[in-house]
C-alpha cells in the first residue's frame, strides 16, 4: 500500500472548521502504525487538544443483542433533533480487520449517519485494549476539537473493555434487557458498579410490563449500593423513542451539576493522570520487551520458571535488574 501522506496544517484546519473527510481522515493518521507518521500524528495531536474537552461524554454498554447499536441510532437522532452535534465512536477490541468483530459488520445506524451533525466512527481493529482505547481517547479529542457536544463511546458488555471506557467518559449508561425472572442474578456487580444510569431497553409492545417490573428490581438493586447519587433506571424504546427524553435530562442535568461544582473537572484530571500512568506502564513493557539486552534473559528466565528450576520473584528481579542496570 503507498503511504498517504497528509497536511498537517490543512487536517488541523479541517477539523477545525468541523469537516468530516478531514475530521476521518485525522483519524486514521492517529490510528497509523506506520512510524513516518508519528511526528504529524502528534503535530496534529497537540494543536487539536487545546480545543477538546467541550463535549458531554457517554458511555454505552451492554451484552450483544441488548439493542446498543439501535439505541444508539435512535438517541443519536433524538440528540441531533435537539440541536446536538453527535459522535459516535467505539471501543471493541475483538475488531479485527479480517476477523470481524463481537459488535459485527453490519450495516448499523443508518439512520444517524445520514445526519449532517452526527459522526460515526468504527472501533480501531486489532492490538490490545489498551491500544484500541488509547487510539479512541485520540479520535474523542478530533471530535471536540471538530465542535461535536456530545460523544457516545459504544463497548460490548464483555470483560474488561467497561472499565477502560469508564475511564475516559463523563457518564456511563448500561443497557440491560428485561430478563426472564432473573433480572438481579443475571448481573454482573462490577459492571453494575460502573453505572451511572440504566436502561432497560425495548420496552414497546408485549415487552412493556417485563420491563418495567425488571426497572423496579434493578432500582431497588442499584439502591443497595453506596453510590454519590441515586443510580437513575429507565425503560427506553428505540422503537417508540420512550425514555430517550428522559435519559437526556438525566444525563445533561448530572453534566450540569457537576460542571458547575467541580467535580467533572476534577474526574476529568484524575483520568488524564491515570491514562498517563497507562501509557508509562505500555511503553515500559514494550522497551523492557524489546530491549536488544533482555531478549536471551527474558527466555532463559520464562523457560527456567516454566520448569519450576526459577523461582518468579527471583527471575523478575534477575530481568528488572539487568533492565536498569
Ligand atoms: P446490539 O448487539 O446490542 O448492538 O443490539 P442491536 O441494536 O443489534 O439489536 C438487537 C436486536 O434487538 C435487533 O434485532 C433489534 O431490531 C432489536 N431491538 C433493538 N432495540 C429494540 C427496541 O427498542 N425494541 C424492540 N422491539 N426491538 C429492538
Amino acid at each position: 500500500m503507498p503511504t498517504y501522506s497528509y497536511n498537517a496544517p490543512h487536517l488541523i484546519e479541517g477539523v477545525l472548521a468541523g469537516n468530516r473527510r478531514d475530521l476521518a481522515r485525522t483519524i486514521t493518521l492517529f490510528e497509523s502504525r506506520n512510524p513516518d507518521h508519528q511526528g504529524i500524528a502528534a503535530e496534529v495531536m497537540r494543536a487539536l487538544s487545546s480545543h477538546a474537552g467541550g463535549a458531554l461524554r457517554i458511555g454505552i454498554t451492554g451484552v450483544p443483542g441488548v439493542g446498543k447499536s439501535t439505541f444508539i441510532e435512535s438517541f443519536g437522532i433524538h440528540l441531533v433533533d435537539r440541536g446536538h452535534r453527535v459522535a459516535v465512536l467505539a471501543v471493541d477490541p475483538s475488531s479485527r480487520l479480517s476477523r470481524g468483530s463481537i459488535m459485527g459488520d453490519k450495516t448499523r445506524m443508518e439512520g444517524l449517519s445520514r445526519r449532517d451533525e452526527a459522526f460515526i466512527r468504527p472501533s480501531p481493529s486489532g492490538g490490545t485494549l489498551g491500544g484500541v482505547a488509547a487510539r479512541t481517547r485520540e479520535a474523542m479529542v478530533a471530535c471536540e476539537a471538530a465542535g461535536y457536544d456530545v460523544i457516545l463511546v459504544e463497548t460490548v458488555g464483555v470483560g474488561q473493555s467497561e472499565t477502560t471506557v469508564k475511564g475516559m467518559v463523563d457518564y456511563f449508561l448500561l443497557l440491560m434487557l428485561a430478563g426472564a425472572g432473573d433480572e438481579i442474578q443475571g448481573i454482573k456487580r462490577g459492571i453494575m458498579e460502573l453505572a451511572d444510569a440504566v436502561a432497560i431497553t425495548k420496552s414497546d409492545g408485549e415487552n412493556r410490563q417485563a420491563a418495567e417490573r425488571a426497572r423496579s428490581s434493578y432500582e431497588n438493586a442499584l439502591s443497595l449500593f453506596s453510590r454519590e447519587r441515586p443510580v437513575p433506571v429507565v425503560t427506553t424504546s428505540a422503537l417508540d423513542g420512550e425514555g430517550l427524553e428522559s435519559l437526556e435530562t438525566i444525563l445533561s442535568d448530572f453534566y450540569a451539576e457537576d460542571k458547575a461544582s467541580g467535580a467533572l473537572g476534577a474526574r476529568r484530571k484524575k483520568q488524564q493522570i491515570a491514562w498517563l500512568w497507562e501509557l508509562v506502564e505500555e511503553g515500559l513493557m514494550d522497551r523492557f520487551k524489546n530491549a536488544p539486552k533482555m531478549s536471551s534473559l527474558i527466555d532463559d528466565m520464562v523457560s527456567g520458571v516454566e520448569k519450576g528450576e526459577v523461582f518468579a520473584g527471583h527471575a523478575a528481579r534477575r530481568l528488572l535488574d539487568r533492565f536498569s542496570g
